[in-house]
């Protein structure tokens, strides 16, 4: 928490000083406490309400990225109005037009690069789209779907990606349009003072939009497999890029094994289903690159005997649960009262 704390504060107050410009202040401020707070209150909270604490920390953090950055609340404090889409598009769009803004420093900082450090703990703690999803009733997931499912992704950040390099490259629509810029890009100064009304922005417009799809999307698969974090496991493009880093992360969860009765409690509560016991009966850290490290597994545990580490190590195979581990996909050996989503205990979750 305190290097947390730390780091922000040398972000702010660094990136002020060498800009001139007080946005870095406000910004990282903003992220540092925030973040402070949520993780400040895990420790203190008894069991059953630590989530709590998580929560907080996705609704200020990813709340502020919403509000203050994607629908542009942060700049009314400059006195003009300049959303950015901090959607993986806009990040594509600010990338391609040469422009290290706010998108860009983002997905570096919490998605692409930040990953080999924290691991997934932007999906843990900060994700404005989770922040919503995790109110969703299905905490407890009965295993993924079909591999074939995770593919998703993949399509998903091809096809995002692709948009923008067509409407780049075939009808010249890159950044200035979704600014609604009037003037060439390299006059792209802050505050941004050219552009006219919020109406003509349409980067405000994009991050709407697929907002709007995300919500819709990941609340259409919870309310159908049963499961809060549906989205994240099979159709969220931005887990492409967490994924690289999180494999090498230095912050993993590990376990003693000395400690560990093998009750399995951690596995029936990961909102990911990663097999922890795996992993612990193997000596190694959860190097899963589905951890999305919101330290559920170490409130749950009996014994206390997961925490969050620090060190140096690999990931290669992700070990997660699947629905067909617990009921086999021939309709013919499987149990008829076994139908149906169930957690690993096999009580139903309809
Ligand atoms: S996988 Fe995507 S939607 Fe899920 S928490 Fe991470 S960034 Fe958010
Ligand atoms: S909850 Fe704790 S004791 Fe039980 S399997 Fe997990 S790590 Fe081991
Ligand atoms: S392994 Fe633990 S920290 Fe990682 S996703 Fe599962 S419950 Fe959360």
């Amino acid at each position: 928490m305190l290097v947390m704390g730390g780091v922000f504060a040398t972000l702010a107050i660094g990136l002020w000083q060498l800009t001139g410009m007080i946005f870095y202040l406000y910004n990282f401020t903003i992220i540092g406490v925030s973040l402070v707070l949520g993780m400040g209150l895990w420790p203190l909270l008894p069991q059953q309400h630590k989530p709590w604490a998580r929560r907080l920390s996705q609704l200020l953090v990813g709340g502020y990225m919403f509000f203050g950055l994607g629908m542009g609340l942060i700049y009314l404090l400059f006195g003009v109005i300049s959303p950015e889409n901090m959607q993986i598009e806009g990040f594509w769009f600010w990338l391609l037009g040469g422009i290290s803004a706010a998108s860009v420093m983002h997905y570096l900082i919490a998605k692409i690069v930040g990953p080999f450090i924290f691991n997934r703990g932007w999906c843990g703690w900060s994700c404005w789209t989770v922040a919503l999803l995790d109110f969703l009733p299905w905490k407890k997931s009965a295993g993924r779907v079909s591999r074939r499912w995770e593919h998703l992704r993949y399509l998903h950040f091809v096809l995002g990606l692709g948009l923008v390099l067509i409407l780049n490259c075939f009808y010249d629509y890159g950044l200035p349009q979704t600014l609604g810029m009037v003037g060439d890009l390299p006059e792209l100064t802050f505050p941004v003072s050219r552009y006219a009304t919020l109406w003509e922005i349409s980067e405000l417009w994009w991050f709407l939009g697929g907002n709007l799809a995300y919500f819709g999307v990941g609340i259409l698969l919870a309310w159908r497999l049963r499961d809060n974090r549906a989205f994240c496991k099979y159709f969220c493009p931005v887990a492409v890029f967490l994924k690289l880093g999180s494999r090498a992360s230095l912050v993993k969860i590990g376990a003693d094994s000395e400690a560990c009765t093998d009750c399995k409690v951690c596995e029936k509560h990961c909102p990911m289903d990663i097999r922890l016991t795996e992993y612990i009966q193997q000596g190694r850290r959860v190097t899963c690159s589905e951890c999305i490290l919101c330290l559920t597994c170490t409130s749950v545990c009996p014994q206390q005997a997961l925490q969050v580490t620090f060190g140096g190590d690999l990931g290669t195979k992700d070990l997660v649960w699947r629905r067909s581990d617990y009921f086999p996909r021939d309709r013919a050996t499987r149990p008829q009262k076994k139908t149906g989503p169930r957690d690993r205990g096999g009580r139903s979750l309809l």
